[in-house]
């Protein structure tokens, strides 16, 4: 089976959550399928050969993604985390929410200047997180190499927010 097929296959559909009115895509069932999630890693990876030296995930889904590929491709990982949990020096990017904003971070240098960061996460919703972390990214002084993502949710405006950075989607749906 393909690996689009394969996330089609496993992943759930959860209404209601986390709050009324919410169609959650949930992709722990994909993830705990080893087949499945070694084809995910081995897919970004290939789709990406030559254009990263690093790899950021977003917290928290992202993670699980970006330390696969980062051993995968004996690269540096790079942790986005959300507001308040790096210590020490950040650099802060706050995005809109659907009610409200929330704010991610980045330890800057770290890595080396100008490295092309591979940024990936599990669903591509509306793009807000996609956006602020390019924005990190950039502030860092790294250079994005593109964006991978397991899932995306054609429609909501996430690909036409990334512009002209090359994102990657294994599935797409409406
Ligand atoms: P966006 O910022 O693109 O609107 O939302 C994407 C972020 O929210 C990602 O970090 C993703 O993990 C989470 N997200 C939004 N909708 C869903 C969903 O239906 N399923 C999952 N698993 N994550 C979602």
């Amino acid at each position: 089976m393909s690996v689009s097929d394969l996330v089609l296959e496993l992943s759930d559909t959860i209404p209601d959550f986390p709050k009324p009115g919410i169609v959650f895509r949930d992709l722990t069932p994909v993830f705990a399928n080893a087949d499945a999630f070694t084809a995910i890693i081995d897919d970004l990876a290939a789709r990406f050969a030559g254009k990263y030296d690093a790899v950021a995930g977003l917290e928290a889904r992202g993670f699980l993604l970006a330390a696969a590929l980062a051993y995968a491709g004996h690269v540096p990982l790079v942790a986005i985390r959300k507001e308040g949990k790096l210590p020490g020096e950040v650099l802060s990017e706050t995005y809109d929410l659907e009610y409200g904003t929330a704010t991610f971070e980045i330890h800057p240098g770290q890595i080396v200047s100008g490295s092309r960061v591979l940024i990936v996460d599990d669903v591509l919703a509306t793009g807000g997180s996609a956006v602020a972390a390019t924005r990190l990214v950039e502030r860092a002084g790294y250079v994005v190499g593109g964006i991978g993502v397991v899932l995306e949710l054609d429609g909501l405006g996430g690909r036409d927010r990334l512009g002209d950075y090359e994102l990657y989607s294994i599935v797409t749906e409406a």
